[in-house]
């Protein structure tokens, strides 16, 4: 028998199986897919289907079909699946087999040795009936494992040893379910100190928001519900599942659904509706905000502040959605971690915890990221003048590459012909205090809206050696311009992230403050702090030097704010040793 151990994530919607390979842990994929979804059925022929089969038959035969079983474990309560009865654990088991098939066909062993996760609030019936699924599989559950931990280990913490206690505040938005948990990590110890969240909030009510949304205006035109027919009802939910998935990339989706009914003549009926990002994001945003009230119940139940937290971490498929993102970062006042896929960080981090229990020796998991964010100067009208100058990133730092961003704009003058695209990287809101990575033109605009604006969709692609291409889109005059640039990359552990971003937030604060209250410069020391910043832009550049530029950036600051030109003076001769030793 082999002495591998599987990291297996049992989810609701999905599950996912991982292994220690080579010190890293590794996603195993499924019939070619990293996540298997959580579905079990029986064709009509009697035949067994476990994860996507089971998924599509859920359409046309739900009767034969099991989805989200999690709910029920340890509850005493079975299910029907073509007329026979099974326990939750029997259907679950039908799923960690499938998983341990996968690994065994992937190392070409079979592994009977696991850490499967649960949630955090799990009560023992529950934990108790995981091991029993893991058991009726053929597998040995070696240890039942929080998923906040999981996720925590798949960032590498809680596997330092010794050092400041780390409290971690985990958001996991998946499927069918909602939790914020908050978890001490010292050393070895760990601690959940509270958990709340919605066991009935996750991806799918936003799925079925966007289907309602559709089978309210095909009923209005059409006079038919569309939710009495279940089949159609089937493809409609599905259609708005990919819809929701495309917008956490693109500002605008099409459903297009062909014979979806026949009207009274039997002529078919179709649907063809675009969606745009705000659209979507305003049909769920009352169930967003609700999470932010878990957020606040979870810190005053661990009598914590948001202040307290050394770590926010974003886990489950539905975190993608850019909306929570910010609603985070603005609540908390930090920004959270999602560098490492979301939907598969648990069973990362159950592998790290495989792995401790196999005895095998396991490296900081390295993402690669982009360093700086990357976008484009926009311009706005404001109290009848021009405001340029103004950045909008399109890609946050810190976001794992590959990559794929799109954002719609607008022209600012009706009849404007033309638009130059100027792309940067950096953090500050101010474009020109960033580095300009390249411009183009793009001209012969057509008005595509009834105000004599042009809407036009600007693409970033940013590929894993930090090839950045910008395309813009003008979907009424079908012109399409694309330029290719090059962005710095950097390959960072979760560590180095957290020590970049702390400096980071530090320099752009104060930058940002000076956009308000700005600090006009002597010529000779804005091009100093303007050459310093193309350094700390450079991914080469030392760690620490960098740090020391940026502390004596701000010193600079600070001192100009002050009026105290003498400290201005001895500041930038620091600056200039510094970037004579950076730059050598
Ligand atoms: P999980 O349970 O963590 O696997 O999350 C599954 C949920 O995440 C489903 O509702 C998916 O539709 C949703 N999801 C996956 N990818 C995305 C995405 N890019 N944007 C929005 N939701 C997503």
């Amino acid at each position: 028998m082999s002495n591998k151990v599987l990291g297996i994530d049992l989810g609701t919607t999905n599950s996912a199986v991982a292994i220690i390979e080579d010190g890293q842990p590794h996603i195993i994929p499924v019939g070619g897919e990293r996540l298997l979804p959580s579905v079990v059925g029986l064709d009509p022929e009697g035949g067994l289907l476990v994860g996507r089969h089971a998924y599509n038959q859920w359409g046309v035969s739900a009767e034969r079909t099991v989805r989200s079983v999690k709910r029920l474990m340890g509850s005493g309560k079975n299910v029907e699946m073509a007329g026979t009865t099974y326990t939750p654990q029997e259907i679950s088991a039908f799923i960690l087999r499938r998983l341990r098939e996968a690994a065994a066909a992937y190392l070409g062993e079979d592994v009977q040795r696991a850490v499967i996760t649960v949630p955090a609030y799990f009560n023992e019936p529950q934990r108790q009936a995981t091991i029993e699924a893991g058991e009726i599989a053929g597998l040995q559950v070696e240890r039942i494992l929080n998923e906040p931990t999981a996720a925590a280990l798949a960032y590498g913490y809680g596997r330092e040893s010794g050092g400041q206690p780390l409290r971690v505040l985990v958001y996991d938005l998946g499927g069918g379910t909602f939790d914020v948990s908050i978890i001490e990590l010292d050393g070895e110890i760990v601690d959940v100190i509270a958990t709340a969240g919605n066991n009935h909030l996750g991806g799918d009510d936003f799925d079925q928001r966007l289907a309602d949304l559709l089978a309210d205006e095909f009923e209005r035109d059409h006079k038919i519900d569309l939710r009495q027919n279940h089949q159609a009802w089937a493809r409609l939910f599905r259609a708005a599942e990919e819809a929701k998935i495309e917008l956490s990339s693109v500002p605008y989706a099409t459903v297009n659904l062909e014979y979806i009914a026949s009207d009274k003549k039997g002529r078919p009926l179709h649907i063809q509706r675009e969606i745009q990002r705000e659209e979507f994001e305003g049909l769920i945003s009352d169930l967003l905000d609700g999470t932010l009230d878990a957020i606040d119940q979870a810190l005053t139940d661990a009598n914590l502040e948001a202040g307290d937290l050394d770590r926010v971490l974003l886990v489950g498929g539905s975190t993608r959605i850019p909306a929570v993102w910010s609603l985070i970062t603005e609540h908390l006042e930090r920004e959270p971690h999602s560098e490492i896929d979301p939907d598969a960080a648990v069973a990362l981090g159950a592998a790290v915890q495989a792995g401790i229990v196999g005895g095998e020796e396991i490296d900081a998991i390295l993402v690669d990221v982009t360093p700086f964010s990357l976008g484009i100067e926009t311009a706005t009208f404001r109290g009848g003048r021009i405001k340029d100058d103004h950045f909008v990133p399109l890609i946050r730092r810190n976001t794992a590459v590959p990559v794929q961003k799109s954002e719609m704009f607008n022209t600012i003058f009706p009849g404007q012909q033309a638009i130059h695209v100027k792309v940067y990287q950096g953090e500050s809101s101010v474009a020109s205090q960033n580095v300009l990575l390249g411009d183009f033109m793009f001209d012969e605009l057509k008005p595509n809206r009834s105000d004599g604006l042009t809407e036009v969709t600007v693409n970033f692609q940013l590929d894993i050696n930090g090839i950045l291409n910008v395309t813009v889109i003008d979907r009424a005059g079908r012109k399409q311009v694309s330029e290719q640039m090059k962005a710095s990359r950097q390959r960072l552990s979760p560590e180095d992230i957290a020590q970049s971003q702390a400096k980071l937030s530090l320099t752009y604060a104060d930058a940002d403050e000076t956009d308000e209250d700005e600090v006009v410069f002597d010529p000779g020391v804005h091009a100093l702090l303007e050459r310093a910043a193309k350094v700390l832009a450079d991914p080469d550049v030392d760690p620490e030097l960098a740090g020391d530029i940026s502390d004596v950036m701000i010193a600079i600051r600070e001192a100009a704010q002050e009026g105290d030109d003498e400290a201005v003076e001895e500041r930038c001769d620091e600056l200039i040793d510094l970037l004579f030793e950076a730059e050598e």
